[in-house]
C-alpha cells in the first residue's frame, strides 16, 4: 500500500464509503468518552492524517493479543485503522524473516524517527535472564530500548507488557518484567487485558491519530474512557448482586436464572475493563454474559491473585461474622493492593464489605 497516502485517501482507495467512514468516526467519539459533536472534528483530523508507521514488538507472550486483533471482521473499528496503519514490522504478521525483517524494523525506525509508534505485547526477561527470550540474537530488552528511543508514543498490549502477565506469575523463572520496568522515565499507555479488547487497542490509536496524543491515564497508566469504571459497575447482572441473589453452582436454578456470579469466583467488582460494554466478537458477548465470572485479567497479578473460582468473600454457616469480615476485608485488600490503586481499593472494600454483612445476614 502507497505509504504517501493519507488515512482519508487510504480508506476511499478501500472503497470505504464516506458514510462508512463518518459512522466509524461517530462510533469513535464514543468509544472514546466525547460528544457526538466531536465525530466530524475526528473525521477532518483522520481525513488528513498520514498513515502512521507501527512498528510492534512480541516478547514472552501466547499471540493472543495478535488474535484478538486479527479476528475482527470488516468494517469494523479496528479493521479501518489496523488496515491502514503501515504496520512495518510485526513478528506474527510479518511474510519477511531472518535479516529482511530486522531490516524492515531498522528501516522503519530510520525513516519515521520520532514519529512511529510503538506497540509492544508479551513482558521481557530482566537483565540477568535476557539469554531467555531473543530475536535475531538480540535479547528482549535491547531490542525494546534500542526501538523506544525514537518512538512518538508506546503502547503497552496486553497483561504481559503491562503488568508482567502470566510469564511474571510466580515462581517467575525468567525474571519477567513488564515494559514499563524496562523504561523507567518513558511514558507509556497501558492497555491491559488477557487479551485486550481489540476495539480498545484501535481506540487508543485512534486517539492519537486524532489528537497526536494518548488519552487521559488512571493510576495505571490505562486509558480512563476505556478503563474508568469496574466490570461490576456496568454488569448487567448487578440488580441481583444487589439483591443478595447468587448462583451457587455453575448448573443450579441461580445461574439458570442469571443470577450474580460473585460466589463462583468472579473478580468484577476488583476489575477495570470495558467488556461489560463493548463486549467481544463485535459486541456478540462478553464472558459474565456467557455464564463464566471475570477472572480480572486486565489488573496486575490476576493469575497469582484470589484463585479463579475462589469468592473473594467465602462467609459460611460455621465461619463467625467476625472471622468471615477478616477472610473478606483479606482478600480484598490483597487483590486490590495488586490490581488497583488506593482509590479503587476503597471502592472495591465497600462493596465487598455490603455483600459480607448481606451475605451473612442470609446464614
Ligand atoms: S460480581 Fe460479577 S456477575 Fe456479579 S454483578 Fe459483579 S461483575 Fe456481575
Ligand atoms: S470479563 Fe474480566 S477476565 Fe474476562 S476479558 Fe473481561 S476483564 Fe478479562
Amino acid at each position: 500500500m502507497d505509504k504517501t497516502l493519507t488515512l482519508g485517501e487510504s480508506l476511499r482507495q478501500s472503497g470505504v464509503s464516506r458514510r462508512g467512514f463518518l459512522k466509524f468516526c461517530t462510533a469513535t467519539a464514543s468509544l472514546m468518552g466525547l460528544a457526538p459533536m466531536m465525530a466530524p472534528r475526528i473525521a477532518a483530523a483522520l481525513e488528513q492524517a498520514r498513515r502512521p508507521s507501527v512498528i510492534w514488538l512480541s516478547f514472552q507472550e501466547c499471540t493472543g493479543c495478535t488474535e484478538s486483533m486479527t479476528r475482527s471482521h470488516a468494517p469494523t473499528l479496528e479493521g479501518l485503522i489496523l488496515n491502514h496503519i503501515s504496520l512495518d514490522y510485526h513478528h506474527t504478521l510479518q511474510a519477511a524473516s531472518g535479516d529482511a525483517a530486522e531490516h524492515a524494523r531498522e528501516q522503519a525506525m530510520q525513516e519515521n524517527h520520532g514519529n512511529y509508534v510503538l506497540v509492544v505485547d508479551g513482558s521481557l526477561p530482566d537483565e540477568n535472564g535476557a539469554g531467555y527470550s531473543t530475536i535475531a540474537g538480540i535479547s528482549n530488552l535491547d531490542m525494546l530500548r534500542e526501538t523506544a528511543e525514537g518512538a512518538a508514543a508506546i503502547i503497552s498490549v496486553g497483561t504481559c507488557a503491562a503488568y508482567g502477565g502470566l510469564p511474571y506469575a510466580q515462581p517467575n523463572p525468567t525474571g519477567a518484567i513488564p515494559v514499563s520496568e524496562a523504561l523507567p522515565g518513558r511514558s507509556i499507555v497501558n492497555v491491559p487485558g488477557c487479551p485486550p479488547i481489540p476495539t480498545v487497542i484501535t481506540g487508543v490509536l485512534a486517539h492519537f491519530l486524532t489528537f497526536g496524543g494518548m488519552p487521559e491515564l488512571d493510576d495505571l497508566n490505562r486509558p480512563m474512557t476505556f478503563y474508568g469504571q469496574s466490570i461490576h459497575d456496568r454488569c448487567y447482572r448487578r440488580p441481583f448482586y444487589d439483591r443478595g441473589q447468587f448462583a451457587e453452582t455453575f448448573d443450579d436454578e441461580g445461574a439458570r436464572k442469571g443470577w450474580c456470579l460473585y460466589r463462583l469466583g468472579c473478580k468484577g467488582p476488583m476489575t477495570y475493563n470495558a467488556c461489560a460494554t463493548i463486549k467481544w466478537n463485535q459486541g456478540t458477548s462478553w464472558p459474565v454474559e456467557s455464564g463464566h465470572g471475570c477472572l480480572g485479567c486486565s489488573e496486575p497479578e490476576f493469575w497469582d491473585v484470589g484463585g479463579f473460582y475462589k469468592a473473594l468473600s467465602a462467609p459460611t454457616g460455621d465461619v463467625s461474622r467476625a472471622a468471615a469480615f477478616g477472610a473478606l476485608a483479606g482478600a480484598a485488600v490483597a487483590l486490590g493492593a495488586g490490581v488497583a490503586g488506593k482509590r479503587k481499593q476503597a471502592e472495591a472494600q465497600e462493596q465487598h464489605e455490603r455483600v459480607t454483612v448481606d451475605d451473612l445476614g442470609e446464614k
